[in-house]
């Protein structure tokens, strides 16, 4: 049985003060919530903050992005072992983002997932496509490429403790989520392609996370798609009462 996972991803928004007030407001509406894990990544600056705030909570503590080395002159970047001393167990890599502002490739977040599972965080992979390549009829191969790229050489041994998050470009940010059988047909692709990968056992117990536009009105049809197994939330995850009805509808 695959526990559920919602992330709120809430990127360069949130000075640290205003992160612990969101982290504050957000742990009464779920921490009572055990079927879900619930993970929070603020920008760099307010993980120390905010991650004092979660000590107990039951809630999990975030970041959006690490380096692959474990130190070095790399300016601005940030290392798996700096994260870990604060408290952060979980860590978004290759987000479109990254990808498209900051021209990340799949080798590269392949290093960056490497070094968080040999770190001990729990790397959450985006993939997706974005509208040109679904309607030119490439969403499969796309998404698949992507895959290879970031998970080739992983060993079998570490590859549980990912999670694959499927992220329709077209669909971040955006107000338009894809429909259920997008997204269904999407992730059990994923799915089979982990299978390829892992084998069976594992591929069945790896979390396929949905994101692009989930909000409390949509969280409950997508959770309840048999390869969806939870939701990384970046635009309602800014707002306390939103993000907790997402985690309770799941
Ligand atoms: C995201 O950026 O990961 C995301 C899913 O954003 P939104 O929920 O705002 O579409």
């Amino acid at each position: 049985m695959r526990r559920y996972i919602v992330a709120g991803n809430w990127k360069m928004h949130k000075t640290a003060e205003e992160a612990v007030n969101l982290a504050l407001a957000l742990i009464p509406l779920v921490s009572d919530v055990r079927s879900v894990e619930v993970v929070l990544c603020p920008p760099f600056t307010a993980l120390p903050s905010v991650g004092e705030v979660l000590n107990g909570s039951g809630l999990f503590l975030g970041a959006q992005n690490m380096h692959h080395e474990p130190q070095g002159a790399y300016t601005g970047e940030i290392s798996a072992s700096m994260l870990l001393p604060l408290g952060v167990s979980h860590v978004i890599l290759g987000h479109s983002e990254r990808r498209h502002y900051f021209i990340e490739s799949d080798p590269q977040i392949r290093e960056k997932v490497g070094a968080a599972l040999q770190a001990g965080l729990t790397p959450i992979l985006c993939v997706g496509e974005t509208l040109a390549e679904r309607e030119a009829g490439e969403t499969e191969s796309v998404v698949s490429g992507q895959l290879e790229g970031c998970l080739e050489g992983i060993e079998l041994a570490q590859a549980e403790d990912l999670v694959v998050a499927y992220e329709p470009v077209w669909a971040i940010g955006t107000g338009k989520t894809a429909t259920l059988e997008q997204a269904q047909e999407v992730h059990a692709l994923i799915r089979a392609k982990l299978t390829q990968f892992f084998g069976v056992d594992l591929a069945g117990k790896i979390r396929i996370q949905y994101g692009g536009s989930v909000k409390p009105e949509n969280a409950a049809e997508l959770m309840a798609q048999p390869d969806i197994d939870g939701a990384l939330v970046g635009g309602a995850s800014l707002d306390a009462d939103s993000f907790a009805a997402i985690v309770r509808s799941v």
